[in-house]
Formats: C-alpha cells, structure tokens, sequence
C-alpha cells in the first residue's frame, strides 16, 4: 500500500514556505500539494501548521489522505470500506425526509432514526452514476446497481424506495440501508480532527461512544468477533461530526464478492480501501 496526503496551500503561504515548483496552482490563490505519506516536507508542513495554529490560523485549509493498492493486495483483503465519491447535495431533509432528532444522542447528535421514506430533489442526483451519496450521507443506488445486487442475491441490505419532493416513487434510485449487524470500530485505527490532530482531548469523540471521531486517519480496523459476513456491513460507531446539515456517518464496509461485482459492473463512482479484521 502506498499512502500520499494532499495539502491545499493558500498562496501567500506556499510562496513563503515551500519551494515554488512544489505542487500545481488551483486558480492563482491556492498551491495543491501531493506528497508520499513518508516524505519528509509532510513533517514540515505539520511542524509549520502547529506555529500557525498557535497564532489562531492555520498553514493548509484542506487535507486528503488517499491510498493506493496493487491488485495483489486488493484481491487478497477480505473486507472492504466502500468510499462512494459522487457526493451531492441537497440533503434529504431540506427535500422533505423526516428524522426523529429528538431521540438523537443528546452529546454527540448520532443516532436520529430515519421517520420517513428518503426523500431527494431526484433531478440534482448527478447522472449516469450508481452509487452516490448526500452531504449528510444518505446513499442511494441506481436501478440498474440494484437489480444486479438483487440477481447476485448479495446479502446485508435493503434498497427502499426514493421518493422526489412532490412524493412520487423515482423509478431510477433507490437508498441504500445496510440492515446487516453492526460492527465495532477498534484499535489500532487512527482517527483526529486533522493529519496532525489525533484529538487526544476527544473533543470529536461521543464519551458513550457513538461517534469514534471527526475523520478517518489510518485504513478501518474492525472487530472479527461479531462480524456476520453479509456483503454489505457497516460500523457501529460514526465518523464526522453534527453541524448544520452534516452528521455523523456510519462506514461503509463490503464483502470481496461484492467488491468484485462493482468492478464487473464498472459501477461509478467508488473507491476502495483495504479494511482489516482484529
Ligand atoms: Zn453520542
């Protein structure tokens, strides 16, 4: 596996600090800077962030770490965290789906149960895609994903129907809802509010351990123990954090079988990570 993390840099600080062929410019205000987890300007730039936030600011306003496998070790893992990267926006509630906030963790904001059948602004779901996914993280399939899902008899989900705001059935998406058990979240995954953040403090964290923290760091360990094996799984504690729109979100995990079904598919758009059994 090989791990790179992109930096955006806002320009005036790129200029001061790093060297000037270092990365490509985003317009002329931005620098995005691609670097190998090991490469010794991440330390750098960690270093250089930790000055800036002592003075309230900080040296890159986004991060992204992202994962490369040989087919060797893809086709040997044997389970999979599903990264959907179509993400789209409005949400559900601001189309008219209703959740129970009250019954939410009062501490953390996970748990609200879905009261009503998901209901999207179906013509802002980008097209020609099949797997895609709201800035609050309802997920919806394509029809065509979901009848192959079906006739492979892939195990672990449900696929309800997706309802457009006036209330008609779409006939192309479908919501994805793993019904499969649970599973835990264990060490030694790494999660932080940034690449350099490992939130010891635990703001991010729920103290009754619903929300395991703000982002993802390390790949997803997962309980052995507990495990069911359904095609689709998906952890029991969350990641991200309620605010606004945003919520916490459950991780998506799949079976190999299922991960080679996508790729036969050529279904869009997902990445994969190698998750582990502990
Ligand atoms: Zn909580």
């Amino acid at each position: 596996m090989r791990e790179t993390i992109e930096f955006r840099v806002p320009a005036e600080q790129a200029n001061m600090f790093l060297e000037p062929d270092l990365g490509t410019w985003l317009g002329d205000s931005v620098r995005k800077v691609v670097l190998p987890m090991e490469d010794p300007r991440v330390k750098f730039i960690g270093d250089l962030n930790r000055e800036f936030r002592k003075k309230g600011r900080a040296f890159f306003t986004g991060w992204e770490i992202s994962r490369h496998y040989t087919r060797r070790e893809l086709e040997a893992a044997e389970v999979l965290q599903l990264l959907i990267r179509t993400v789209f926006e409005p949400e559900g509630e601001a189309c008219g789906t209703k959740y129970d906030d009250a019954a939410a963790c009062p501490l953390c904001g996970a748990g609200a149960p879905q009261l009503t059948e998901l209901h999207l602004d179906v013509r802002r779901i980008p097209r020609k895609k099949d797997l895609a996914v709201t800035i609050a993280g309802e997920v919806v399939l394509s029809g065509r994903l979901v009848k192959a899902l079906r006739e492979h008899g892939i195990t672990g989900a449900e696929y309800r129907p997706v309802r457009h705001k006036s209330g008609a059935v779409s006939d192309e998406w479908r919501q994805l809802v793993v019904t499969s058990t649970p599973v835990d979240i264990v060490p030694p995954t790494k999660t932080g509010a940034g690449p350099f953040d490992l939130d010891e403090q635990g703001r991010y964290r729920c103290p009754r351990k619903h929300v395991a923290g703000l982002n993802l760091i390390s790949e997803l360990w997962v309980k052995r123990a507990g495990y069911d094996g359904s095609d689709w799984a998906r952890t029991r504690q969350l990641i991200g954090t309620r605010r606004g729109v945003l919520r916490p979100q459950e991780q998506l995990l799949i079976s190999p079988r299922l991960y080679r079904l996508l790729r036969e598919l050529k279904a869009k758009r997902f990445d994969v990570e190698i998750a582990h059994r502990a």
